[in-house]
């Protein structure tokens, strides 16, 4: 089923458009590897998170068998310690993370610069609500080896934390903020809506 909506995807818009899959690790290596021949012939740009981060085994074959650039560590055990295996087995092309998940601005530009340390990109995952978008946004302009600037459009639980948010043009690029700090100001407001009591 997944290799069908990968042919119909590219299908309807055309060759001339980038593709990825994010797989989110639904896959054993036996699938992983025949959704990455499909998706090889397809011409997508990335594999991502085939299998789960825990799998290093599977992802060295799967990475041996296939072209099509792998990414994997999203949530890899051990965070910033734990990428250097990634690298040395040879189990994934691009390291992956974002200030929530990573730990914060500095974790993630240290992941950045590990990879760029390889001629590796860090492609910075989004951050699941705006005020982390703005601070991934920093990241991302602040190496030279992050490709793509990921972000969801925020609206529900995910539009968190700022006044006004990002916005994406219609050429799909967003621009560096001209503000301060992180640039854009936060939403007091609504922060302190949730805010219930101090432990003591
Ligand atoms: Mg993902």
């Amino acid at each position: 089923m997944d290799i069908k909506i990968c042919q119909a995807v590219r299908e309807a818009v055309g060759d001339d458009m980038l593709l990825m899959l994010d797989s989110m690790w639904a896959y054993r290596y036996a699938d992983a590897l025949r959704v990455g021949r499909a998706i090889e012939e397809l011409d997508y740009y990335w594999y991502e998170d085939p299998l789960v981060d825990e799998d290093m085994y599977n992802y060295e074959k799967l990475h041996d068998k296939l072209d099509i650039p792998i990414m994997s560590t999203e949530y890899v055990p051990g965070r910033f310690y734990g990428l250097a295996p990634w690298i040395t087995h040879k189990a994934t092309d691009l390291l992956r993370g974002d200030v929530s998940v990573t730990g914060g601005i500095t974790p993630l530009v240290r992941t950045c610069h590990l990879a760029e340390g390889f001629n590796m990109n860090c492609e910075i995952h989004h951050g699941g609500n705006s005020l982390n978008n703005v601070a991934n946004l920093h990241v991302t302009m602040a190496v030279p080896n992050c490709e793509f600037y990921e972000v969801f459009p925020c609206n529900g639980d995910n539009k968190f934390g700022l006044v006004e948010d990002i916005e994406v043009d219609k050429k799909g690029l967003v621009y560096a903020p001209t503000e301060p700090g992180l640039g854009y100001e936060i939403d007091w407001d609504l922060l302190h809506e949730g805010y219930t009591g101090t432990a003591e």
